[in-house]
C-alpha cells in the first residue's frame, strides 16, 4: 500500500507541475489538499509518509475519528470540504485548519460564535453554488456580495473561494467564472479541480485542488 500510494502522489505532484508550467505559473503557488475520504487512518499515515501534509475531508465526525488521535497532527493541515451544519460549528472550529464551505448569514454567525468561544481561527473560504444546482451547496453567485459583507461585520476574514462545477458539462467556464468572482471581491485563494479536471483548475487560476481518488483510489 505504501509505496503505491507514494507512486500516486509523485504523480500527481508532477502533473501539478507540468500543468502550473504550461500556464505560467509557480507550482508553489498550487497547494494539493489530498482528499481521504471514505479511506481509513493507515492509508493518511501512508500518505504522510510519503510526504504529504494536507488533507482534505467532507464530514465532521469521520475526520474527528481519523486525525485527531494521529501523532503528526500539529504538522497536518486539515481542509473542511464538505457541507457544514451550524451546530457542528464549534467542533469544525477546533478540528480544521481551512474551512471551504461557508455558504450562509446562519454558519457565518455559528462560525462567528464558535471562534470567539474557542479562540480558534480556521481560515475561511466561501463555497459558490456556480452552476446554479439545485441540490448542490453552496451560495449563488448574486448572493456573494452579501454574505462576504456579513462576514466582514462579524470580523471573519474570507480568504478566497471554493466550488464544484456541474458533473455533465465541460468545467473551465465554471472554473473562469468562479476565478472572476474571486478577482472582483479582491479574494486570493481559489479552491477548484478534483482528480478529473484539477490541471483545467491550474490553467483556470486554482491556487488549491482537491484530488481523492486519482490518490487513494476508488472509495468504498
Ligand atoms: C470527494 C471530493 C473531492 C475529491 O474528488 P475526487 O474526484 O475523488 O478527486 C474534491 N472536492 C470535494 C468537495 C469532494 O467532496
Amino acid at each position: 500500500m505504501e509505496s503505491t500510494l507514494a507512486a500516486r502522489l509523485l504523480g500527481i505532484r508532477n502533473r501539478l507541475a507540468a500543468a502550473a508550467r504550461r500556464a505560467g505559473r509557480a507550482d508553489a503557488d498550487i497547494r494539493l489538499i489530498a482528499v481521504s475520504k471514505g479511506h481509513s487512518q493507515a492509508e493518511v499515515e501512508a500518505m504522510i509518509t510519503a510526504g504529504q501534509s494536507c488533507f482534505g475531508e467532507n464530514r465532521v465526525q469521520e475526520a474527528e475519528a481519523k486525525f485527531a488521535a494521529l501523532q503528526q497532527r500539529n504538522e497536518l493541515e486539515l481542509h473542511l470540504i464538505g457541507p457544514l451544519q451550524s451546530n457542528k460549528a464549534k467542533q469544525a472550529v477546533l478540528l480544521f485548519d481551512v474551512i471551504h464551505t461557508v455558504d450562509r448569514p446562519s454558519l457565518i454567525e455559528a462560525l462567528a460564535k464558535a471562534m470567539q468561544a474557542t479562540g480558534r481561527k480556521p481560515r475561511l473560504f466561501v463555497e459558490v453554488n456556480i452552476g446554479r444546482e439545485p441540490q448542490k451547496a453552496g451560495v449563488l453567485p448574486e448572493a456573494l456580495e452579501p454574505l462576504l459583507r456579513l462576514a466582514g461585520e462579524r470580523g471573519l476574514h474570507i480568504e478566497g473561494l471554493m466550488a464544484i462545477p456541474p458533473a455533465d458539462q465541460p468545467p473551465e467556464p465554471c472554473f473562469r467564472e468562479l476565478a472572476a468572482h474571486a478577482r472582483q471581491h479582491g479574494l486570493r485563494e481559489l479552491s477548484m479541480g478534483m482528480s478529473a479536471d484539477f490541471e483545467s483548475a491550474i490553467a483556470c487560476g486554482a491556487t488549491y485542488i482537491r484530488v481523492g481518488t486519482a490518490l487513494f483510489g476508488s472509495r468504498i
